[in-house]
Parts: C-alpha cells; sequence; structure tokens
C-alpha cells in the first residue's frame, strides 16, 4: 500500500497555471522528496495529492484505484504540517488522539496506538505535557505522532522542519529517516533545502516552475544532472 500515480495531472490558478500536465509515478515505501525553489509548485503538488486542493485535470491514483474526486479523509494519506498545527490548549495524548477520535477509533486501540507512537517518537514522558511545554523538536515529533496513528499508506510532509533551527533540523531529518526505515511507508517530503533532499531521499523529484526537471536517485542528480538547472540545484559539477 502506498504507490500514487499522477496522469497528466494539471493545476491552475484562474488564468495562471502553475503546474502544466504532469506524470509521476511513486513506488509503495518509497522516501521521494519533492525539491525546488520557493514558489515551484512544491506545495500545490502535495495539496493536489492529499485532495487539499482540485485537481484542473488529469488523474490521481491511489493503490490503483481512482481518488481524484475523494476529499482528503477517503485517501488515506497523511499530512504533517510545521508544528505550530498543534492544538494548544490539548496535552500530547490529546493532540495525537483527535484524528483517531474524529474517525471513531475505539478507545482501547487509540490507546495502543498512542503508546506505540510514542515509543517510536521518544514521547512517551511527555503524554501529559501541552504543547507549549516542549521543545521544537518534541512539538514537531507529536505533528509527526498525529499522522502515525491514523495508519496512513503514505506520509506527506511539506517542509516540516522549516521552522527548527539548524541543529535541531538535522536531528530531525534523522529520525524521520528512521522512521521511514521502521515503518517502511510512503514518504513524500516537501523541502527547498538541497542537503535534505540529497540526504533522506530513496528518489529526488526535481521542480522548476511547475515542470519537472529530472527524477532519479541522489546519485543519479549528482553524477548525471539532465540540465544546467539540476546541476546548479544539487551543486553537482556540470
Ligand atoms: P512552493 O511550495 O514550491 O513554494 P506553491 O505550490 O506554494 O510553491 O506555489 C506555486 C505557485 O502557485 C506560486 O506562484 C503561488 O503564488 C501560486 N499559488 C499557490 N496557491 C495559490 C492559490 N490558492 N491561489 C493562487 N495562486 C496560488
Ligand atoms: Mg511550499
Amino acid at each position: 500500500m502506498g504507490r500514487i500515480q499522477l496522469k497528466q495531472v494539471k493545476k491552475a490558478f484562474g488564468d495562471v497555471t502553475v503546474i502544466p500536465p504532469l506524470d509521476l509515478e511513486i513506488e509503495d515505501g518509497e522516501f521521494v522528496v519533492f525539491v525546488g525553489p520557493s514558489g515551484c509548485g512544491k506545495s500545490t503538488l502535495l495539496r493536489l495529492i492529499a485532495g487539499l486542493e482540485d485537481v484542473t485535470g488529469g488523474v490521481i491514483e491511489i493503490d490503483g484505484a481512482d481518488a481524484t474526486g475523494l476529499p482528503p479523509a477517503k485517501r488515506g494519506l497523511a499530512m504533517v504540517f510545521q508544528s505550530y498545527a498543534l492544538y494548544p490548549h490539548m496535552s500530547v495524548r490529546k493532540n495525537i488522539a483527535f484524528p483517531m477520535k474524529m474517525a471513531g477509533v475505539p478507545q482501547d486501540e487509540q490507546e495502543k496506538r498512542i503508546s506505540d507512537a510514542a515509543r517510536a517518537l521518544n514521547l512517551t514522558d511527555y503524554l501529559d505535557r501541552r504543547p507549549g511545554q516542549l521543545s521544537g523538536g518534541q512539538r514537531q515529533r507529536v505533528a509527526i505522532g498525529r499522522a502515525i496513528v491514523r495508519e496512513p499508506s503514505a506520509f506527506l510532509f511539506d517542509e516540516p522542519l522549516s521552522n527548527l533551527d539548524a541543529a535541531l533540523r538535522v536531528g530531525m531529518r534523522m529520525e524521520i529517516s528512521e522512521l521511514h526505515e521502521k515503518l517502511e511507508t510512503t514518504m513524500i517530503y516537501v523541502t527547498h533545502d538541497q542537503v535534505e533532499a540529497m540526504t533522506m531521499a530513496d528518489k529526488i523529484v526535481v521542480l522548476q516552475a511547475g515542470v519537472v526537471e529530472q527524477v532519479g536517485t541522489p546519485l543519479d542528480l549528482y553524477r548525471a544532472p539532465q540540465n544546467r538547472f539540476v546541476a546548479g540545484f544539487i551543486g553537482s559539477p556540470k
């Protein structure tokens, strides 16, 4: 589970085309990074996959089924926002439980998933605190925990570390990579940071103005950038 295919997916806001028809395949269990400069359409593409925006044309398939018209809650995906999307008045436990409550998951199953997520994210001792009583990294882990308990077929991250300081960012990158190894679930990770892309990805999708410039492993892109834009962006010698 977690195979995502985009077929001629297009997005325009009014007269402005942000994503010209685009094809992309994401395999089950892959860690895919969308990278490109600010304004190139990374968030829009992620929001189209999540169902938070409607496509202007084309088809999105999730695990072989047409998901193009499905609302976000029916797609089986979980989007991880920056940590400030937590509810400040709720404990960590309640923040993590919230999506399960909404989905009607039975209480004992909720407890089990919370303790599993807390263990995976080193949050066991913090479940009764509020977000304001946590560090930036811990808050980001709570945001990830809230996604994990939904048991999605894929996680969608939109620049989740961009409001953390540099040292914390390096640690969180490693934690997210470890989590991917543990869960073996598809992850799509959006960033404008080349280092993040090169260190985390199984597969990198380089975007410029809504166009896929190249898709490949970090090594492919480094050794054989297809054009000057990719070479310049990735920092390889072409
Ligand atoms: P990125 O995440 O790569 O920085 P975005 O996907 O946020 O880029 O934006 C891509 C382009 O689409 C930008 O030019 C942005 O101004 C435009 N855009 C994004 N959302 C909207 C919207 N709701 N209405 C109009 N234009 C939008
Ligand atoms: Mg963005």
